[in-house]
């Protein structure tokens, strides 16, 4: 398994600055975050033997460093329940993408595991001029998306940002239960927000983070989609 300076030296080596999903949850991971897992396959037949390998259902989208929607360029099939369906997933991806963005250069598909339903929610982070490192916190979906509903921090944060961060949100409660729904780990989301603390304090390279979504359940949580931008590299 590389090491996280590995995984950013190949990243610049290679002139990006954009990480992949599978090179963004392995950097994640390094750090601690629990994250669905991930592989990344290059042929049909590998998507296929890591499906097999992980267990169905799984999930497989194109891997890009220049797709940043991925669902929104048709390179996302979720619940794929046997070998025929992902050798069929990879092939329709791979074609739909190919049409949206013509351009783009493919590292290949990476397969995962279909995770449980949670509810979703999201950490990013980005620099400010003045403050440098600002992380945030919301509900996914139309709520952050539509609602803007989100609270800051500036980096590092301490135990009680993270705790305000989470209860701050107008949709709180529905973190709490709503209406017979599951909860979601509130005190497991806190310590996750510390440790992408932790990560971006440690890694000042990183210039941007987005884990869109993480599905939060109640107990624990898992980041099912992650993308990490570098800064640009000094000369
Ligand atoms: P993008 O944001 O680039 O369009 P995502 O990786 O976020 O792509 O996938 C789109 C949606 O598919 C997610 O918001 C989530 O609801 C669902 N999804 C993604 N990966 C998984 C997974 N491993 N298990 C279950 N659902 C997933
Ligand atoms: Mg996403």
């Amino acid at each position: 398994m590389a090491t996280g300076r590995q995984i950013i030296d190949e990243v610049r080596s290679q002139g990006r600055t954009v990480l992949t999903e599978v090179e963004s949850k392995q950097l994640l991971r390094q750090a601690g975050i629990k994250v669905i897992e991930t592989e990344l396959a290059t042929s049909k037949e590998e998507a296929i033997a890591i499906s097999q390998k992980l267990g169905f259902p799984v999930v497989l989208k194109i891997a890009s460093a220049d797709i940043v929607h991925k669902s929104d360029a048709g390179g996302v099939r979720l619940g794929l329940a046997t070998a025929k369906e992902v050798g069929e997933a990879y092939q329709d991806i791979l074609g739909a993408v190919k049409r949206s963005y013509p351009k783009a250069k493919i590292q290949g598909v990476a397969v995962q595991k279909m995770a449980r339903p949670g509810i979703e929610v999201i950490i990013g982070m980005s620099k400010d001029d003045q403050f440098g490192p600002v992380l945030m916190f919301g509900l996914g979906g139309i709520m952050v998306e539509v609602l803007k509903d989100v609270s800051f921090r500036l980096v590092p944060l301490a135990k009680r940002d993270a705790a305000e961060m989470v209860r701050e949100i107008k949709g709180y409660p529905l973190l709490e239960g709503y209406r017979g729904q599951e909860a979601a780990d509130i005190s497991y989301l806190e310590e996750l927000l510390l440790k992408v603390s932790d990560f971006v304090a440690q890694n000042p390279e990183v210039s941007e983070l987005d884990l869109n979504p993480i599905f939060a359940y109640r107990h624990g949580a898992l980041v099912v989609d992650a993308r990490v931008i570098l800064g640009e590299a000094e000369q």
